[in-house]
């Protein structure tokens, strides 16, 4: 049988030994927590809070400023010390909530709500009162997406469960260890949609989550399970969607578009939780790995929590430990400064050593066309990039230079080790910006 898939994509080593049975642990509360009011796509959030501010775990500390947005809570028992910038994984520093913890664990949660009788309104309503945002990596607020415009038709949901990233386990473990919660969340997803159709896609290399899931799904007539071929980046959302239901998602659509909403397994867990516990997303489930941490988990980290007291928790650095990434290898952003925060859409901390950063020498393009044939989005990589260092960000932007996705999959392949995404991702930024002074001077 053919197993399902995309054009393109590659290979890259998994890794996912590090950590595919570590069972998830629970990181205590560190002294001081990290809020910054950016954790998401979409307008800052607002602080409801000020300095000296006494507050329990899962008191709202910012509340989501409009509709695309997303409101903050506190994770931890403490007061406020602060309210001024503090550095995150972006590189940026952000306007930040400090919070002094106190070791008192009380929690401040919403009342429960029964997923059977519960209406589509409150499933939308609570999502967006728990700050939930997208697990996958795009921290988009998920109460937007659940809130199609009625003239969409959606016709079904997938659930992601592929997590195509190297090393990262947390997707994985989720459905091994909460199959209650992911099928209980896709679930509250087809109702708040109204839709009857759920897909769980999930790479081949995951055997014991498609056995679990399968079974979990056994008398259920219109949920399902796609094995999907473990390829990178099989788990993107226009690639999944291809693979599953051979539907493209034009340049510049949107899944709905094509009748399609996906959603993290992740954000799944964090819909169920919302409802029949009344728990604002306050928590990161995350994997810690690579060779330069001493011991890789899988962890659950009151967001806020600094990047340093979680590999603390993990045994510290190896000797030859040199690079940090927040994220996955592919897609990832490296680290300067530990101190910057777990936030709600951190899947992963990855440590690694000094022979894996070695830096290869780079040479002139040979025109061998792989980054090409590898581009999942049928790019011309080496063609943007050419552009962008030429600065004709306009040609650049006439051939979908702004459809690029950054999933890093050409520059992998590039035996000449050219730094294609990092110029593509230059190239949109600029095109972005003329695109919006062009919009401005049409206003
Ligand atoms: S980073 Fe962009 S151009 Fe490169 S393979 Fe991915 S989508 Fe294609
Ligand atoms: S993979 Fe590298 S060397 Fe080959 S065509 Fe693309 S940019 Fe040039």
């Amino acid at each position: 049988m053919t197993i399902k898939t995309f054009r393109g994509g590659i290979h890259p080593p998994e890794y996912k030994e590090l950590t595919q049975n570590s069972v998830f642990e629970k990181v205590p509360a560190p002294g001081q927590i990290f809020l910054p009011l950016t954790q998401h796509l979409g307008r800052q959030a607002i602080p409801v809070v000020k300095k000296g501010s006494v507050v329990t775990a899962g008191m709202l500390v910012a509340q989501a400023d409009g509709f695309i947005s997303a409101p903050i809570h506190s994770p931890v028992c403490g007061t406020v010390a602060n309210l001024g910038k503090q550095i995150t994984s972006s590189g940026f520093p952000k306007d930040t909530i400090t919070i002094i913890t106190n070791g008192q664990t009380e929690a401040a949660f919403m009342s429960p709500m029964d997923p059977e009788t519960i209406t589509p309104d409150d499933i939308r309503k609570r999502v967006a009162d728990a700050g939930i945002v997208g697990q996958g990596g795009a921290a988009f607020p998920t109460s937007v997406k659940l809130t199609p415009p009625p003239e969409k038709l959606i016709e079904f949901v997938i659930l992601n469960g592929c997590e195509c990233e190297p090393y990262l386990t947390r997707d994985y473990r989720f459905m091994l260890e909460r199959p209650d919660a992911v099928i209980g969340g896709l679930k509250l997803i087809l109702k708040v949609l109204g839709v009857q159709k759920g897909i769980m896609g999930i790479e081949n290399n995951k055997p014991a989550a498609i056995e679990k899931m399968k079974n979990y799904l056994r008398d259920e007539k219109d949920l399902s399970v796609v094995v999907v071929k473990t390829k990178y980046p099989q788990g993107a959302e226009k690639m999944l969607i291809k693979a599953i239901t051979g539907r493209e998602v034009p340049p510049g659509k949107l899944p709905m578009d094509v009748g399609a909403v996906m959603q993290n397994v992740g954000t799944a867990v964090a819909i169920y939780d919302a409802i029949t516990k009344g728990e604002p997303l306050i928590t990161a489930a995350l994997t810690v790995s690579g060779k330069g941490i001493k011991n890789p988990k899988n962890l659950i980290v009151p967001v806020g929590t600094p990047i340093k007291d979680v590999i603390d928790h993990c045994g510290g650095l190896t000797d030859n430990a040199a690079k940090i990434i927040v994220g996955g290898p592919m897609m990832g952003a490296a680290q300067y400064d530990l101190s910057s925060p777990v936030m709600k859409a951190t899947s992963g901390i990855l440590v690694l050593t000094k022979d894996e950063v070695e830096t290869k020498q780079e040479t002139t393009c040979v025109r061998c066309g792989k980054c090409v044939e590898v581009c999942p989005l049928n790019l011309l990589p080496t063609r943007l990039a050419r552009l962008t260092q030429l600065q004709r960000y306009e040609d650049a932007e006439m051939i979908g230079i702004t459809v690029c996705m950054e999933c890093g999959t050409c520059a992998y392949t590039c035996p000449s080790n050219i730094p294609l995404v990092q110029w593509i991702r230059l190239g949109k930024q600029k095109v972005f910006r003329l695109q919006k002074e062009r919009s401005a001077s049409e206003n």
